[in-house]
């Protein structure tokens, strides 16, 4: 966190500098870097004749360096990613249907009357298949095995399983109280010798509990059953991991989505890595993305970001943020906005590619920039003084030294990112080095279009 003041050392040169903005930096297209430039085309674009959207189009544009959490299991699709040397994760969920095409209810989760439970935010989604899978259901287990295996045989990196918490996320809403949860549930209170009162199983002893179900047996063996579905999770997960390794015979990575970069629940610590979806309406700075990213480095996972928005100044401040953490944030192409998934399975935000496409560029082309920081020593020969008001980070590379300011509301209505804007001061002189930029508040556009508070940079300050 560095901004405002700059040293009255600079020299008039660089007033020069200070209006160069990012168009200005992306002549030409970079070749393919080591900045991780991330597409989560979630399923394979064009779907259909009538689908004018196509995954091939948007990662050549975006020089992508890798596609995760993909539903596709078409083999020509998956051949033209192969051609452009793209490697690609593909993507399952407990939704994943048995041999007959159907989520049928003998696989399923199902609640305590014995019907199939639906997520309660699947509800209104027009799925034909909105049953989840019961990892103690030994036919499920068959069909994910199967299912995964394909995965492997078409040529994935790795497979991403969307939702992967299943019989443990589904205990929150009412399950799965299927024979087999039972049978194994028993198994579960026997080796802690404990018992459910002469019933024969835990479904039983619920439906017979009624004027009971205050009493601290029933709250004890509520919370029993949470941490042995929880456990029942670890468990399925734990060797299929083990046994798809074993199959691919190659190195494979087991990915998920840890919804809000949350690494503390077990099931999310068997994978080697994840996708973190943030909510539109969280304000996330470069120092708490940052310790997301700590955190996962520290139980030896990767991290990457998805921000469920689809206003492009917020994306294009959270896609900076999460590379300037030493992460990066998916493309926002294909990504499901959270605020309307309870309305409208299918909103989803294809974002305006040219929009974008310099952001990316820029990220692309200038790898080292987010890899390191400029010691604190340094900032400071640079006399920039600290602030949390704003998110500013100054970054050096081979190519100079640039100073990066994200205003914390949006920055404008709409339009380019990077078009060009001079920096004035809050009574509209235009900025040299020599004057102090304290607060950033003062960005406002030749034009006027620029308002308080409403801006998102990246300056080159500084030839290197
Ligand atoms: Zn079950």
């Amino acid at each position: 966190m560095i901004t405002k003041q700059l040293n009255k050392s600079f020299t008039a040169s660089h007033t020069l500098m200070l209006a160069v903005f990012v168009s200005a930096m992306l002549l030409g297209r970079p070749a393919r870097s080591q900045a991780d430039v991330v597409l989560s085309s979630r399923w394979f674009h064009p779907k259909d004749d009538r689908d004018t959207l196509s995954t091939i189009k948007i990662a050549k544009a975006f020089n992508v360096t890798r596609i995760d959490w993909m539903y596709c299991n078409n083999k020509t699709q998956l051949q033209q990613l192969q051609q452009l040397n793209i490697p690609y994760s593909l993507a399952i969920n407990p939704q994943t249907p048995d041999s007959a095409g159907y989520t049928t209810a003998k696989t399923r989760i199902l609640d305590i009357n014995g019907n199939p439970l639906v997520a309660p935010w699947m509800k209104k989604w027009k799925v034909k298949n909105p049953y989840w899978g019961c990892v103690n259901n030994p036919l499920f287990k068959e069909t994910f095995y199967t299912q995964t295996k394909n995965i492997v045989d078409l040529g994935a990196y790795g497979v991403f399983v969307d939702d992967a918490r299943f019989n443990d996320h589904a205990a929150e809403w009412g399950g799965c109280y299927c024979d087999y949860c039972m049978t194994a549930f028993n198994k579960y209170l026997e080796s802690k010798n404990e018992s459910l009162s002469g019933a024969s199983n835990y479904r039983e002893f619920l439906k017979t509990s009624g004027a009971n179900a205050g009493s601290p047996l029933v709250a004890q063996l509520k919370k029993e059953f949470r941490q042995f579905q929880s456990q029942s999770v670890v468990n399925f997960l734990t060797t299929w991991k083990a046994d798809l390794s074993a199959y691919a015979k190659r190195p494979f990575k087991f990915l998920t989505n840890n919804y809000n970069g949350n690494w503390d629940s077990p099931i999310y610590k068997v994978f080697d890595g994840g996708i973190a979806e943030i909510p539109s309406n969280k304000e996330l700075t470069t120092g708490k993305i940052g310790g997301i990213v700590k955190k996962a480095t520290a139980f030896g996972k990767t991290q990457v970001f998805s921000y469920a928005s689809d206003n492009m100044t917020a994306n294009a401040k959270f896609i900076i943020q999460a590379y300037l953490a030493g992460s990066a944030a998916i493309i926002p192409w294909d990504a499901l906005v959270s605020s309307n998934v309870e309305n409208n399975y299918s909103q989803r935000y294809y974002a305006n590619t040219d929009q974008y496409l310099k952001l990316f560029d820029f990220i692309s082309g200038h790898p080292g920039l987010f890899k390191n920081t400029i010691s604190t020593k340094e900032a400071a020969a640079l006399n920039l003084a600290s602030s949390s008001e704003y998110i500013t980070e100054l970054r050096r590379d081979k190519t100079g030294t640039y100073l990066f300011i994200c205003a914390p509301d949006s920055i404008r209505q709409a339009g380019d990112i990077s078009s060009p804007v001079t920096f004035k001061n809050i009574s509209g002189a235009p900025l040299s080095m020599f004057d102090d930029i304290t607060p950033c508040r003062i960005m406002k556009s030749d034009n006027g279009n620029w308002n308080v508070n409403t801006a998102f940079a990246i300056l080159k300050i500084k030839p290197r």
